[in-house]
């Protein structure tokens, strides 16, 4: 990274410093998650704005010191924040960004993955399927960071997944099973149906914008969100903290 680098990025987590200061975590288009110091942000006329706010995607100017990065300039390209006034979608999104954050080491350039993002973001704003956008997104994002998991032979065996009624995904192996090899249920073997492995399958073939506005039953959305919510909870301790945030919001109302 040069001294004094311009790129753009999606803001994913910001934190009061001090009176004045914020740290800000920025996944950036060119050299990945960033953390950086950002000056006067919370004074009242702060040039910043709301630029530095949640899920903004700005272009910025910044300048790289022996331990610190410091930005010193931002522009907002789209401000997902003030657009977003429903808060199961900006749950979700948090959510998303959370879990990039968990997954991306710090100047870890990986252009894929900020595509993706930034798709997700786009398309969440009037997408009809929230839920399955962002299972969608788990899943290439899993995918893009080399832990696609295997959908098209059983884990043990390595037959190929022919039409069966049921698999087990099974989540710690990475993949799906068949019944002659395991056949029993536990809290990290899930029974799922045909259908459903065809969809994961196709998911991580498809661009998330072929997924956008799909519509699906509640039941095969459901087994989706938890198949992901367990992967990324066994694997690497993620807690799916958007049913908890939108719990408390309805709670408040
Ligand atoms: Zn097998």
């Amino acid at each position: 990274m040069s001294r004094l680098f311009r790129t753009e990025g999606i803001i994913l987590k910001s934190i009061k410093l001090n009176e004045a200061d914020k740290i800000v975590t920025i996944f950036t288009k060119d050299y990945g998650k960033i953390k950086g110091i950002v000056k006067g942000v919370r004074k009242t006329r702060s040039q910043f704005g709301s630029s530095m706010e949640n899920l903004t995607i700005i272009k910025l100017l910044a300048y790289k010191g022996k331990n610190l990065i410091t930005i010193s300039q931002s522009e907002i390209i789209n401000s997902f924040f003030s657009q977003s006034k429903d808060l199961f979608r900006y749950g979700l999104a948090i959510h998303c960004s959370k879990i990039i954050d968990k997954l991306s080491a710090e100047e870890d350039p990986n252009p894929k993955l900020y595509e993706l993002f930034q798709n997700l973001l786009f398309l969440l704003n009037d997408e009809q399927n929230p839920t399955l956008l962002v299972e969608s997104f788990k899943w290439k994002l899993l995918t893009i960071l080399g832990f696609q998991p295997e959908l098209k032979k059983c884990v043990y065996c390595h037959n190929l997944a022919k039409k069966d009624e049921y698999y087990i995904f099974d989540i710690p192996r990475g993949g799906v099973s068949c019944f002659n090899c395991l056949n029993g249920t536990g809290r990290y073997q899930i029974k799922i149906t045909y259908y459903l492995l065809r969809l994961l399958q196709r998911i991580l073939v498809v661009d998330l914008i072929d997924i956008h506005n799909k519509s699906l039953s509640p039941i095969i959305l459901s087994e989706l969100s938890k198949i992901a919510d367990l992967f990324l909870n066994f694997h690497f301790e993620i807690e799916n903290r958007s049913k908890y945030f939108l719990k408390s919001c309805y709670l408040k109302k």
